[in-house]
């Protein structure tokens, strides 16, 4: 599914809704990756994650942190992980954060920025969400379920 946006606004809401839609999977976690170059939108994305998952504090790439887990209450899933691999230099740094543990767990809803980093410890079942600038304030944003 291909989506265009003309300005960060209509990112933030495209994030929003579709988190609204999201059914958990009885699998493991509900792991969405996000990919594309430094300022194609996606932590503007997943703030409007934030809002749809009603997280009172802004979202923020945990960029120097690698993972920030955001609590939730009153939703089908019990956890937010946020991840941002940029700075990522071995997949083993991950999974030090306990990064297949939260991913077997059911109860958590996974976003994983820079997931090409990481691309040999991501789960089969998993939504790719690709982010590409058209223009300066365009964005395609192209939705790919895997399984
Ligand atoms: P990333 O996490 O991919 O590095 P960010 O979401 O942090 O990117 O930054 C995107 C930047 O681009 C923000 O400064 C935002 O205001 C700007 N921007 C302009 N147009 C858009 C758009 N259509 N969608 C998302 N961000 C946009
Ligand atoms: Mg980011």
């Amino acid at each position: 599914m291909n989506y265009y946006t003309n300005n960060f606004l209509e990112t933030k809401k495209l994030g929003e809704e579709i988190v609204k839609k999201i059914k958990p999977s009885k699998r493991g976690a509900t792991v969405f990756c996000l990919k594309g170059d430094l300022g194609a939108g996606k932590t503007t994305f997943l703030q409007g994650f934030g809002i749809g998952l009603k997280i009172k504090e802004k979202i923020q790439s945990p960029t120097f942190i690698i993972m920030n887990r955001h609590v939730l209450k009153n939703n089908n899933f019990k956890n937010f992980f946020h991840f941002d691999c940029y700075r990522l230099e071995k997949p083993k740094e991950i999974i030090n954060l306990g990064f297949k543990e939260i991913i077997a767990n059911p109860d958590n809803l996974v976003a994983i920025e820079w997931s090409s980093k990481i691309e040999k410890i991501l789960p089969n079942q998993r939504t790719e969400i690709v982010f590409e600038t058209i223009e300066q304030e365009k964005r395609k944003i192209t939705v790919k379920i895997i399984k």
